[in-house]
């Protein structure tokens, strides 16, 4: 199984979308072809899980997205609070316990030139979908990932922090992990330091400290990489945010990755390295244990 194929299709019967503030079935959804975010991939996006029919740190991510369309000088037509409120309607309406928001804004339509202020309305829409969990043989015994060759974007181009429509960055690297038959790859920066990987954060563990590069290493700040963080430091283990080398990683005792998707999974082979003893560490798995207790807590959404 590849990462891609995590995200399944189950829209049966189909899903109902919201977009701009009406509940439409997922045919019915649709925003007009000369919508920036179609012509240029100019818009923002989430991707929030939902646990026991809660959208896990929705405030978070909610945060994220104001702050990604700011960085785009995109005003999103809602408060955050009406979008918190519309993401539990969308968990509703389609009966939703386990699953997946997905809320996009789009720039609007526009012209066929670029200009941003040529636009109309921006489009909000909040998919719901499904996402399964990796097949259990993965979390028990580790995933195998490459170094790409593709450079993750620095911040002076499009900075990685803002999630944005435009992810050809990350669709490189993940087609370089697709040809050399794994399921991601981690992305350097220009400094060929470790950033992340295509669609989650990344972390190392060497000597008992667990390690993961900091914000300036040009990384998308993931919600997930935050929440482990703070049961890193719960679990009384040092948390250091320091540059990664790709040698640090070859070297490293323990590797595991954080996303929305793809929870907390253990790395075992990097460019067909074994990783420590090829094994997931005792660190990874006390984290994903864990990680795994806390998104079914009331703590995790207070
Ligand atoms: N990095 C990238 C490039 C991503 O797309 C994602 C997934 N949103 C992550 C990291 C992990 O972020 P989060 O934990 O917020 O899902």
């Amino acid at each position: 199984m590849t990462y891609d194929e995590i995200f399944r299709d189950e829209r049966e019967p189909a899903m109902k979308v919201w977009i701009n503030g009406k509940f439409l079935d997922e045919a019915e959804a649709k925003i007009s072809v000369f919508d920036h975010g179609t012509l240029y991939g100019d818009g923002v996006f989430e991707g929030i899980r939902v646990y026991d029919g809660r959208p896990f740190q929705a405030q978070a991510h909610v945060d994220r997205l104001y702050e990604s369309a700011r960085r785009l000088r995109l005003a999103i037509p809602y408060t955050k609070q009406e979008l918190i409120d519309a993401m539990v309607e969308t968990c509703r309406a389609n009966d939703m316990i386990d699953g997946y928001l997905r809320p996009v804004v789009t720039r609007g339509r526009g012209t066929l030139g670029i200009s941003p202020f040529k636009c109309s309305n921006p489009n909000v829409v909040i998919i719901a979908g499904q996402v399964a969990l990796y097949p259990d043989e993965m979390y028990a015994e580790g995933m195998a990932v490459i170094i790409a060759k593709t450079v993750r974007t620095s911040s002076e181009m499009l900075p990685p922090s803002v999630k944005s429509l435009n992810y050809l960055n990350n669709i490189l690297a993940k087609i370089e992990a697709v040809d050399a038959g794994v399921a991601e790859a981690i992305m350097l920066n220009a400094n060929g330091n470790v950033a992340e990987c295509t669609g989650d954060n990344i972390f190392i563990v060497a000597g008992g400290t667990v390690i993961t590069p900091p914000d300036a290493a040009g990384i998308l700040l993931g919600i997930t990489r935050a929440v482990v963080g703070r049961l890193v430091e719960r679990l009384g283990i040092s948390l250091i945010l320091k540059d990664i080398t790709p040698q640090d990683v070859y070297t490293a005792d323990e590797c595991f990755l954080t996303g929305t998707a793809a929870e907390v999974i253990a790395v075992t082979k990097v460019d067909a390295r074994p990783i420590g003893d090829g094994n997931v560490g005792p660190i990874t798995r006390k984290l994903m244990d864990a990680f795994r207790q806390f998104v079914r807590s009331d703590e995790a959404y207070k």
